[in-house]
Formats: structure tokens, sequence, C-alpha cells
């Protein structure tokens, strides 16, 4: 079995601040269009389905980003405390390489896959 690679913490909080920032300016970038429907708009029928539906999609999207940023804030803080790479549920060690794949993950590979079950 080969080693893990060794995390390299400084790299890893570049690349999440990278990751912070990106999702904060589509974040500002989509804020404008998801306010709500205007239903007293003058639009048919069926363009104001089409849309809600473009709506919902947006907002779902926004959801996930806003997920993401969460995780990521947090990724940041476990680093300046000295506790990133540790599991959020069971405090095993995340596997290196799913950190590297994925710096913001909170939780191991056994723990995501009971969560998603
Ligand atoms: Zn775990």
């Amino acid at each position: 079995m080969s080693e893990p690679p060794r995390l390299d913490i400084d790299a890893l909080r570049t690349r999440l601040e990278e990751l912070r920032d990106e999702i904060r300016e589509l974040l500002r970038g989509t804020a404008e269009d998801a306010r709500p429907v205007d239903l007293d708009q003058p639009i048919g029928r069926v363009s104001r389905a089409d849309a809600m539906q473009q709506q919902s999609m947006l907002a779902a999207n926004r959801a996930t980003a806003q997920r993401r940023q969460q995780q990521v804030e947090a990724a940041l803080r476990r680093i300046a405390e000295g506790e990133y790479g540790e599991c959020a549920a069971c405090g095993e060690d995340i596997d290196p390489r799913r950190l590297l794949a994925q710096p913001e993950a909170p939780l191991c590979v056994a723990c995501q896959g009971l969560r998603e079950r």
C-alpha cells in the first residue's frame, strides 16, 4: 500500500480561501435573480410558470452554494484551530486523498456514506 500523501495545510487553506471567494461571487451574482417572482407582473401564465421554475432551480443552486460555503468556512475555522482533517462526526482522520479532492469535506468517507443512505 502506498503512503497517503501528506497534507499541505497552507496550500489547502489557499484553495479554501479561493473557493470561498468564488462561492461568494456566485451568490452575489445570483442574488438579484433570486427575488421572488412578482405575481403582479403582467406576464403570461406560461412565462410565469417558466419564471417560477427557473426561480426554484436558482434557489436550489443557491442553497447548494450556501451549504458549500458553510463547509468551506468551517474548514477554514478548523485549520485556524488546528483541527483540520478530523471527521466532524467520528473524530477520525479524514483520508488526505479525500481532502485533496474536496478540501471542505467535513466528514470521513464512512460517515458521509452513512449520512447519504
Ligand atoms: Zn467519520
